[in-house]
């Protein structure tokens, strides 16, 4: 016959008893380490399981993840920690994506409203959804800047900044660049005769006409009033001239309805100068084509004069 009895059975049992109460601590222990605000010492102070590798292995993990768990609610997310692992990992995926997050949000502070978000969810949605909101405003306000209002032709701002570019590149490489100013003739009669709102009428189809005679390259706008500008790119004098003269004739043969039954025609003048290399600023090129301007009008109007 086998078994315990007496003694050797109350120690067994004693035995039994002591280690399920290390256990029970172990866990309370692992348990408060995943839950408590504060690391607890007590155990660690008592225990010789930080001798065990194990153990420390599992407690660094823990720690670790404290730590990265802690540094990402508040927000730091500069917050190096060693460890690997399931959990971990994905903590430190979370924390580079915020990074990168974060840059991009500094890229948008900046202006660039192209950044776009491909790896947090509902969260990438909402902030591509605000950087897309935010690119078509600035290109609607940026469009409303630079158009004018009535004709839709490019204004006098977008045509300063075509311009200021335009003959940068024309001086640095020495290529040919050409400036058209148009004006309406008696236009003044124009309004005097049929009213303001027939004169805004005649304004649009007029520009519509020049404008349809410019390749996409060049710049169409209204330089102010009844005047027009164009800046053409790469064209010399002759070319320009050929270009202004089949756009006037245009405007000239075009019959213009202001309502049911006045129609009338308006002609244009208008004045050409290209760049020499004597120009120090596109104001150069345009003061010469301004005195061509006053040449065609002094000259019988209807018609396209060269500096
Ligand atoms: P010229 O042949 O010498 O150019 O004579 P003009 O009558 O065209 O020249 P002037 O500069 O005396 O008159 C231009 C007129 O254009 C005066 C102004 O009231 C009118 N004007 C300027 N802007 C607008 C506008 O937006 N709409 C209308 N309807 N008229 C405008
Ligand atoms: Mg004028
Ligand atoms: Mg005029």
């Amino acid at each position: 016959m086998s078994g315990k009895c007496g003694m050797e059975e109350i120690t067994t049992n004693n035995t039994l008893q002591q280690n399920e109460n290390e256990l029970n601590k172990l866990i309370k222990y692992i348990f408060s380490l995943l839950t408590s605000v504060k690391v607890p010492e007590n155990f660690a102070a008592n225990s010789n399981l930080f001798d065990d590798p194990d153990f420390k292995k599992l407690y660094d993990a823990i720690i670790a993840l404290r730590e990265l768990t802690s540094a990402l609610a508040k927000g730091e997310l500069q917050r190096y920690v060693i460890g690997k692992g399931y959990i971990i990992s994905n903590l430190k995926a979370l924390q580079s994506d915020l990074q990168h997050l974060t840059w991009q949000s500094k890229m948008v502070a900046s202006g660039d409203f192209s950044q776009r978000v491909d790896f947090l969810g509902d969260f990438s949605k909402a902030f591509n959804e605000m950087t897309i909101k935010l690119q078509n405003s600035k290109k609607e306000l940026v469009e409303l800047a630079t158009t004018d209002a009535l004709t839709s032709v490019p204004n006098r701002l977008a045509l300063s900044q075509f311009i200021s570019k335009a003959f940068k590149i024309s001086a640095e490489q020495d290529t040919p660049l050409s400036i058209v100013i148009f004006d309406i003739d008696f236009f003044k009669k124009v309004n005097d005769t049929y009213g303001h709102d027939s004169g805004d009428k005649v304004l649009v189809k007029v520009s519509e006409l020049l404008n349809s005679q410019f390749r996409s390259n060049d710049i169409f706008s209204r330089y102010g009033g009844e005047e027009f500008m164009a800046v053409l790119n790469a064209s010399n004098k002759e070319n320009a001239l050929k270009i202004a003269e089949r756009a006037i004739k245009l405007v000239e043969k075009t019959e213009i309805t202001l309502n049911t039954d006045t129609r009338i025609w308006v002609t244009v003048s208008a004045g050409i100068s290209s760049r020499l290399p004597e120009d120090k600023t596109y104001e150069d090129i345009i003061k010469r084509s301004d005195i061509a301007l006053y040449e065609a009008k002094t000259g019988g109007r209807n018609r396209v004069c060269t500096a």
